[in-house]
C-alpha cells in the first residue's frame, strides 16, 4: 500500500501576534509558486505603498517560478535541461544563480548538488506515483550527477546528455533575497514572508518588537520546537517531513544523499539555519541536512560565514548555536525534547 503525503510547507510558520502601530497599514497575500503555499505580508504608513508593494512581491514570485521551475517547459532552467552537450544561452540571472548553487556544492563537500534532478525524477516526489528506484536504476542515474561537470561559458551553459539541474533546494531562498530587494525598493521597512520552509523577516514589528518565528517540530508538523525572536533574518527549514511518501511502512523523502542517491538519512530530522542571505541559509540547510549532526557541526564551526542553526536529531535532541541563546524560546514546545546549545570553542 503505497500513501503520498503532500504537506503544505508550513514549517516555521510565523507566529505574528501582531500589536501594531495604529498608523501601519497591512497587506498581506496567499500565493502559489514553486510547488508551494506562500504568505506574504507587508506594513506601509499607507494603504497605497502596502497595496504597491505586496503586488511587486508577488509580480517577482511569478518571475522567478516561470524563470526556474525545471517543470515549466518554458522556463530558462527547462532550455538549460535540453541542452544534451550544447551550449544554451542563459540570462546573467539564471547563470550566476546556477555557479552559486554550484559553489555550494564545492563547499559542502558535495552535500548540496542541484544535478540530483535525474535522481529527483526517477523518485518522482511531485508527481502522482513517487516509487523507490532500485540501486541498479540509481546506480546508472548517478553517473549523471556531479555539477563540477557543469560547463559555464560566457552567457552559455552545457550540460552533458543525460544530466539536468534542479534548482528545488535553492530557488526559494533566492526568491527570499529578491523579494528583500524589492521591499527596498519599495521603501518598505518592516515586512514578512514565508516561501515554504523559508522564512524572511524585514526590521521589527511595526511596534518595533522583533518578529516571532516559530520552528516546526519535525515530529509533529503543526507543533513548535520553539519560537525564535528574530529582525532582518532569514530562518531556513530542510526536513524530510516537509515532502515524502510512505510505501510498505517506510518513509521515503524528497532530499536526497548526491553520493548514494538515495533518501538522506542522517539521523537528523530537521535542520534550520537562521542568518542574512537566504539564498545561502536554503543551500546550507538542504547540506546540513544531508551531512548529519557530526559534518554539520563542523562545518558551522569552520564555514567563512557566520551563521546560525537548529539541529533536530532522531532521538529527539535539538542542538541550537550559541548565537541563539537570547533568540530562541522553547516554552512553546508541546513535546517534551532535550535543547543543547552548541559552541565554537
Ligand atoms: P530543501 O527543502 O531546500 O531542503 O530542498 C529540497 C529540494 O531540493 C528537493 O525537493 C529537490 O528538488 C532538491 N534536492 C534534494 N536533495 C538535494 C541535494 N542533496 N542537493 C541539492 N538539491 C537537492
Ligand atoms: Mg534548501
Amino acid at each position: 500500500m503505497k500513501k503520498w503525503f503532500f504537506l503544505p510547507l508550513l514549517c516555521a510558520a510565523l507566529l505574528c501576534g501582531c500589536v501594531r502601530e495604529p498608523s501601519a497599514q497591512e497587506r498581506s497575500a496567499q500565493v502559489f509558486a514553486m510547488d508551494t503555499m506562500m504568505d506574504i505580508t507587508v506594513y506601509a504608513d499607507d494603504a497605497a505603498a502596502a497595496e504597491s508593494a505586496l503586488s511587486a512581491a508577488e509580480a517577482e514570485i511569478h518571475r522567478l517560478d516561470g524563470l526556474l521551475s525545471r517543470h515549466d517547459e518554458a522556463s530558462a532552467v527547462a532550455a538549460v535541461n535540453a541542452s544534451s552537450g550544447a551550449p544554451v544561452a542563459v540570462d546573467e540571472e539564471v547563470l550566476s544563480l546556477l555557479e552559486t548553487a554550484v559553489s555550494y556544492s564545492a563547499q559542502t563537500g558535495d552535500a548540496f548538488d542541484i544535478t540530483v534532478a535525474p535522481i529527483m525524477d526517477a523518485w518522482n516526489f511531485t508527481g502522482d506515483a513517487p516509487r523507490v528506484p532500485s540501486r541498479e536504476e540509481l546506480d546508472a542515474l548517478l553517473v549523471h550527477v556531479g555539477d563540477e561537470r557543469i560547463v559555464f561559458g560566457d552567457g552559455t551553459v552545457t550540460l552533458e546528455p543525460g544530466m539536468a539541474v534542479d534548482l528545488g533546494g535553492i530557488a526559494k531562498g533566492y526568491a527570499s533575497d529578491r523579494l528583500a530587494a524589492v521591499f527596498e525598493e519599495q521603501g518598505i521597512d518592516s515586512a514578512m514572508v514565508s516561501l515554504g520552509g523559508n522564512v524572511y523577516v524585514r526590521g521589527a514589528k511595526p511596534d518595533g518588537s522583533p518578529w516571532r518565528v516559530a520552528v516546526e517540530d519535525p515530529n509533529d508538523p503543526g507543533a513548535y520546537l520553539g519560537v525564535l525572536s528574530l529582525t532582518d533574518a532569514y530562518a531556513i527549514t530542510s526536513g524530510g517531513y516537509q515532502r515524502y511518501f510512505e510505501q510498505d511502512g517506510v518513509v521515503y523523502y524528497h532530499i536526497i544523499d548526491p553520493k548514494t542517491g538515495d533518501v538522506a538519512r542522517s539521523g537528523l530530522t530537521s535542520a534550520t539555519v537562521i542568518c542574512t542571505n537566504g539564498t545561502m541559509g536554503d543551500a546550507l540547510s538542504t547540506a546540513l541536512f544531508v551531512m548529519g549532526y557530526d559534518r554539520a557541526v563542523e562545518f558551522w564551526k569552520t564555514y567563512e560565514t557566520d551563521f546560525d542553526m537548529i539541529l533536530m536529531d532522531e532521538d529527539g535532541t535539538v542542538y541550537l548555536t550559541e548565537g541563539l541563546k537570547d533568540r530562541f524560546d522553547p516554552s512553546a514546545a508541546e513535546h517534551d525534547y532535550e535543547y543543547v546549545y552548541l559552541s565554537k570553542n
